[in-house]
């Protein structure tokens, strides 16, 4: 569906760490990754970290959410959006999607204030590569002094009015798990305008050593670093982010053309304020029509061995967190990421998948309807 894809820059920079003897959770490829991402998404600061998780994780430390701490997250998504909350025993309050962008809903979010109004953070998430409704949200949350931690994880190199998301909250994280867009085997990056919250993350992230000759600790510090091997892995696929993209849009705009013609058939939402990553492509079909996203799965499967996914289950439907507060994007109770997650399914967004792949997948599916 997403499989990594390696161009030979990164083997380079991985043998120079080897060269070097640098295998360690710090040195010159972390230092220079963190470099370049900053200068490419123009973040400010950047900290190299073991994963996505670990950088919201480090987003929730500085902003000081202990027990009973509220956070606003976005309900459709993976769990890593919302488990670090729960690390810091704070109260992940869930808010819905809306229908235009599948992100977290604004009018859900307004609602919210109401019954807790001093949340400790917003984390908004950039579904599937697509950029939120930004200038609401962040209306919303500057009006109410919250802080927004932004989850790129899907949607490094998508930017929403020119801007790269990712860079609009008073902080941002990305993800280089093997499935994103670019990978360094595992890993994650997180980024803020501010140099010194990039340096207390370094600081916490490398087991909170106090500047001492000896091993001294004044905080709980953790061992999140990336290492200097995988970094350089991180080097190499930077260098091709911008081609990924374009690639990731033609397979986006393939489906989307020969899809055209089949009512029943939506592809996911683009923002029209932003330009997609198009890091998954996915459909949803109409409830109606007689196809459901299973018997699509199933039928890419056994013809063509070839993989999907169901849509992200939304986190209110979780037995993990099914006693977290949700706020619908409809007051009368509606949730629209039960709707898409129902109606929904991620389609093969390999950027390896050739011409005659993408035809096969698409007359397949086409044969359904
Ligand atoms: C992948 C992902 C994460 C977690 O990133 P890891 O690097 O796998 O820890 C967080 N949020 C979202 C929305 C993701 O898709």
């Amino acid at each position: 569906m997403s499989s990594p894809t390696m161009h030979g820059e990164e083997q380079a920079f991985v043998q120079e760490a080897f060269d070097t003897n640098w295998i360690a959770p710090l040195g010159p490829n972390v230092n220079a990754f963190e470099k370049e991402m900053a200068d490419y998404t123009g973040c400010g600061h950047a900290a190299a970290l073991s994963s996505g998780t670990a950088a919201i994780h480090m987003a929730l430390r500085l902003l000081e959410v202990k027990q009973g701490d509220v956070v606003f997250v976005s309900d459709l998504t993976f769990s890593a959006s919302c488990n670090p909350i729960v690390y810091e025993n704070g109260t992940p309050v869930l808010i819905d999607a809306e229908p235009d962008t599948w992100d977290m809903s604004p009018q859900a979010l307004k609602r919210a204030y109401e019954k807790y109004p001093n949340p400790k953070a917003v984390i908004c998430v950039h579904l599937y590569g697509t950029p939120a409704k930004l200038d609401e949200i962040m209306e919303i949350c500057q009006a109410h002094g919250t802080p927004l931690i932004e989850d790129a994880a899907e949607s490094l190199g998508s930017t929403y009015r020119g801007k790269y998301t990712g860079t609009f909250g008073k902080y941002g994280i990305y993800s280089f798990n093997g499935n994103k867009i670019i990978t360094t085997s595992g890993g994650g990056m997180f980024v803020s305008a501010e140099e010194e919250a990039a340096k207390k993350v370094t600081f916490l992230a490398t087991q909170a050593r106090d500047p001492a000759r000896y091993y001294q600790h004044s905080q709980i510090g953790y061992n999140y670093r990336m290492s200097n091997v995988t970094a350089g892995i991180g080097r190499g696929q930077l260098m091709h982010l911008e081609e990924h993209k374009a690639k990731k849009k033609a397979i986006y705009e393939y489906y989307r053309k020969a899809f055209a013609d089949i009512p029943a058939i939506q592809m996911n939402p683009m923002n029209a304020d932003g330009d997609a990553n198009n890091w998954l492509s996915c459909m949803t079909i109409s409830a109606d029509c007689g196809i459901t996203p299973d018997m699509i799965m199933d039928t890419l499967d056994e013809k063509l061995n070839a993989e999907t996914r169901p849509i992200w289950k939304p986190m209110h439907m979780q037995p993990v967190f099914a006693n977290c507060d949700f706020w619908p994007h409809d007051k009368d109770g509606k949730s629209v990421g039960e709707d898409i997650f129902a109606r929904g399914l991620c389609l093969p967004s390999d950027i390896k998948n050739t011409d005659e792949e993408m035809e096969q997948i698409v007359q397949t599916v086409k044969g359904l309807f």
